[in-house]
């Protein structure tokens, strides 16, 4: 529950006032290293290790490592994900590499892995962002196939039960609610998703970093809404010389704060990891005030050292940190309210 009393202790705080003296590292740094967001993420974490630990590049395991989560058909990314409020699912990814190539794709329809069409607009094309019909044709003209213009069973069936009321209203991000065991896909009783996005970012065996994040957005979005996730600085950012950011949460509201790269940026002036999200997260309850206690926003971060961190606003956000073959675990984010 929202805690009116911490939240006025915060909001008078303000950024400043947040000791950074005392704050203290939880995990040495270690490379390689690869984290992301969600319980999801234990399993895309386990696709992106087989490149890491084989010397490989971390692009490479953020672009892999991600497509398991898009090739999950019953999962909260990719096509079988929830539609928006006309009943199409609409994708969006980025992806971010340590020479600060990136590549974007959003409102992107029937293409399967999004994410490998953000790298291939981040390496064929001289540009960063390609959307909707332009970014399928694209993508067709890469070899991409397009998919049946249908939804997953529980998709199709979640939808139905969205229709009978059709309001927008965001649902807080939280793992756990039904006590599902870490590998269960994140779905309640009733069918509904409670979040739509994989971010992951990972440091190479040559300590280099990359990142990547996509998405099926909101569920029963409106139709053209984009959100944070395929954008470079809020959904996600890298900057090999510092370290590299991911979240999810109210897109709306991580791209009012450029999150991603607000955390970097953080990173940059010296603050570990985890006190650099939780700075970006604060600045987030400062700008939503009560109503921050209607979203959800979480930011997973690394740095140059190996060393990451998470934060979130509520509790009920999980991340997956895997730093060797048998350590691939999953982690509470905490929480600011
Ligand atoms: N950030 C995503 C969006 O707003 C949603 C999520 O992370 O669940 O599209």
């Amino acid at each position: 529950m929202f805690n009116r009393r911490k939240f006025l202790e915060m909001s008078s705080l303000g950024l400043s006032a947040i000791s950074f003296s005392g704050f203290t590292p939880k995990n040495k740094g270690t490379k390689p290293i690869v984290i992301s967001t969600w319980d999801a993420g234990l399993r895309a974490n386990k696709a992106a290790w087989e490149i890491l630990r084989n010397n490989g590049r971390a692009l490479d395991a953020v672009e892999r490592g991600v497509m398991v989560t898009e090739d999950e058909i019953n999962c909260c990314v990719g096509l079988g994900a929830n539609p928006d409020r006309e009943g199409h699912v609409t994708l969006d990814a980025c992806i971010m590499d340590e020479h600060a190539n990136c590549g974007s794709v959003a409102f992107l329809e029937r293409i399967k892995h999004p994410i490998q069409v953000a790298r291939k607009v981040m390496e064929n094309t001289p540009h960063v962002f390609l959307v909707g019909e332009g970014a399928q044709q694209f993508a067709l003209s890469q070899g991409f196939v397009l998919e049946k213009d249908e939804l997953s069973k529980d998709a199709e069936r979640n939808y139905k039960e969205w229709l009978k009321k059709s309001e927008y209203k965001p649902i807080i991000n939280v793992e756990n609610k039904n006590n599902q065991t870490a590998w269960a896909p994140t779905r309640f009783d009733d069918g509904t998703w409670n979040h739509d996005t994989i971010g992951m970012i990972a440091m190479d065996a040559a300590g280099n970093l990359s990142g990547s994040c996509t998405t099926s957005g909101m569920g029963f979005k409106m139709r053209g809404r984009i959100g944070d996730s395929p954008i470079i600085g809020a959904g996600l950012f890298v900057d090999n010389e510092v370290g590299a950011a991911v979240a999810t949460g109210q897109g709306e509201d991580i791209i009012r704060i450029g999150g991603s790269h607000a955390v970097v940026e953080l990173m940059r002036q010296g603050f570990p990891p985890e006190e650099a999200c939780k700075k970006v997260i604060e600045r987030l309850l400062k700008v939503k005030g009560e109503k921050a206690k209607d979203i959800q926003a979480a930011i997973i971060a690394i740095n140059k050292k190996g060393e990451y961190g998470a934060y979130c606003l509520q509790t009920g956000f999980n991340y997956s940190v895997c730093t060797a073959d048998d350590k691939n675990i999953l982690l509470n984010g905490k929480n600011l309210i």
